[in-house]
C-alpha cells in the first residue's frame, strides 16, 4: 500500500496509472464501437430493443462524467478508470484474499499467545500508588524538529508552548526504526524486539496494564484493516475495548480522497475520563493517531491552513524539488493541528481531579526536505529527522501533589 511505501514509490505508482487511464479511455471507446456495431447489426435484423436499452444505459452512465470532464478532464479520466478498469477489480480481490489469509494467521497467533502476563510475575505493592487514569498517545510520522516547542523556526505549537512550564518535555528521544509497525510493537512489547521484528510474543503494555488492574481501551484513528497493519490492529483488539474512529478512509487514507481527522479520538477519551471521575475505576487509554502521515494536506481541516508562504523557509542548497516549500507548509499545518489536539488532551488530563498522567510520543519522525531532497520515512534511507521524535508528559495537579518526587527524578532524565 502507499502508506507503507515512501513518496517516491507513490509517485511511481501514480506515473504507472497515467498510462492505465489512457488505456481505460481507449478500452471504453473500443467498447462503445463494439456496442454501436451490434446496435447497427440488430437494427438490420429488426430486433434492436435490447441493444437500444444497452446503448442508452452506457451513454447515460457517461453523462455525469461528461459534465465533469468539461471542468476537470483529469479527474473525470481518473473516475472513468476507477469504474471501468477490470484488472483493478481482479487485483483487489486477490489482495483481499491474501490479506484475509494474513489476517487470520495473525489472529490465530494472538489468540494462541497464552497467558503471557502470568510469566512476568507481576506484583503490585500498593495499588493506591497507581494513578487511576493513564493516557498514552502514539503519534505518527511526527518529527520533533518541526515543533516550535523543540525550537523549530516556525511557531507550529503555540498551545503546547503556552503550557510548557506544566509539561515534561524530553529533549533527546529517538526511535530505532522509521516504520510504524516495528516502532509501535517495539514500544509496547515487554521484550526487546530485534530490528524490524513485529511479532511480540511476550506481554505487551496492554497485558501489563490489565495485570495491574487497569481497564484498557485502545482508540485508533488509523484503519482497522489495512495492508500489513494487522499486528497493530490485533494489539489494539487485545485491550478490553477497541474503538476504531476511522470508518471513512480505505487503506490508510491514501486510496481515495477522504480524510479522517484525529480530533475524532477526543469524545471517546472524554467519556472514559468522565467515567474515571464518577466511579474511580482504573483506566488506561492508548490513542493511536494518524498524526502527520503523508499525504500531509489530508491531516488538518481547511481552517488550519496557517502556513502558506514558503518564502520565509530557508532550504538547504541541494533541495531542488520545486514543491518542497509547499510540502513543508502542509507538514507544518499538520503539526499545528496536532498541537491543538495534544493541548486539548493534556488539558483534559491536567484538569481532572483524579491522579492522572498522559504521555505522548511518535512512532517515528519524518524527513521533510531537512537533510535530503526527499520527504517521507524509510529505514533504507534513515535521517535524523526520521529518528528524532517528540516525547512529552503531562500530569494532573493531584498527581503532581502526590508524586512530586517522582516527577523530579523524571525531570533529571529530560536531557539525556
Ligand atoms: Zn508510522
Amino acid at each position: 500500500s502507499i502508506l507503507q511505501s515512501n513518496p517516491a514509490e507513490a509517485l511511481e505508482f501514480t506515473e504507472a496509472y497515467r498510462s492505465r487511464i489512457l488505456g481505460t479511455l481507449a478500452g471504453s471507446l473500443m467498447l462503445l464501437a463494439v456496442l454501436s456495431f451490434y446496435y447497427m447489426k440488430s437494427r438490420i435484423r429488426g430486433s434492436y430493443r435490447a441493444s437500444v436499452i444497452l446503448a442508452s444505459i452506457s451513454i447515460l452512465m457517461f453523462i455525469p462524467l461528461l459534465s465533469k470532464a468539461a471542468v476537470t478532464p483529469k479527474l473525470a479520466a481518473w473516475d472513468l478508470h476507477e469504474v471501468a478498469y477490470v484488472d483493478r477489480l481482479t487485483t483487489s480481490l486477490l489482495r483481499y484474499r491474501g490479506q484475509m489469509i494474513a489476517w487470520n494467521k495473525e489472529r490465530a497467533r494472538w489468540q494462541n499467545r497464552g497467558d503471557v502476563a502470568s510469566g512476568l510475575d507481576l506484583k503490585i505493592t500498593d495499588k493506591k500508588k497507581l494513578a487511576p487514569l493513564v493516557v498514552v498517545i502514539i503519534g505518527e510520522s511526527t518529527t520533533r524538529n518541526h515543533f516550535g516547542l523543540y525550537g523549530y523556526s516556525r511557531n507550529t505549537t503555540p498551545r503546547l508552548d503556552k503550557m510548557r512550564d506544566d509539561l515534561l518535555v524530553f529533549e533527546d528521544v529517538i526511535t530505532p526504526t522509521a516504520h510504524t509497525i516495528p516502532a509501535v510493537m517495539g514500544a509496547l512489547c515487554s521484550e526487546q524486539l530485534k530490528a524490524g521484528e513485529i511479532n511480540c510474543n511476550a506481554a505487551t503494555m496492554i497485558d501489563i496494564a490489565r495485570g495491574a488492574g487497569y481497564k484498557v481501551t485502545w482508540i485508533s484513528n488509523q484503519t482497522q484493516i489495512g495492508f500489513d497493519d494487522s499486528s497493530i490492529v490485533h494489539l489494539g483488539k487485545s485491550a478490553d475495548k477497541a474503538i476504531f474512529v476511522n470508518q471513512d478512509v480505505s487503506s490508510a487514507g491514501e486510496a481515495d480522497r477522504n480524510v479522517s481527522l484525529d480530533a475524532k479520538v477526543l469524545q471517546p477519551l472524554k467519556n472514559i475520563v468522565n467515567q474515571v471521575e464518577d466511579t474511580g475505576e482504573m483506566n488506561m487509554v492508548f490513542i493511536h493517531l494518524m498524526g502527520a502521515h503523508f499525504t500531509y494536506e489530508k491531516r488538518y481541516p481547511e481552517e488550519m491552513e496557517i502556513f502558506r508562504d514558503s518564502k520565509e523557509l530557508e532550504l538547504a542548497e541541494d533541495i531542488k524539488d520545486p514543491k518542497a516549500g509547499s510540502i513543508i507548509n502542509h507538514y507544518d499545518n499538520a503539526i499545528a493541528y496536532q498541537d491543538q489536539l495534544l493541548a486539548d488532551i493534556f488539558e483534559t488530563v491536567q484538569k481532572t481531579p483524579v491522579e492522572a498522567l498522559s504521555l505522548y510520543f511518535s512512532d517515528h519522525g519524518e524527513e521533510v526536505f531537512a537533510n535530503q531532497n526527499f520527504h517521507g520515512h524509510s529505514d533504507d534511507n534513515l535521517t535524523a529527522a526520521m529518528s528524532e521524535v517528540p516525547f512529552i508528559l503531562a500530569v494532573s495537579d493531584s498527581y503532581r501533589k502526590t508524586h512530586g518526587k517522582r516527577l523530579d527524578v523524571l525531570q533529571g532524565f529530560r536531557e539525556h
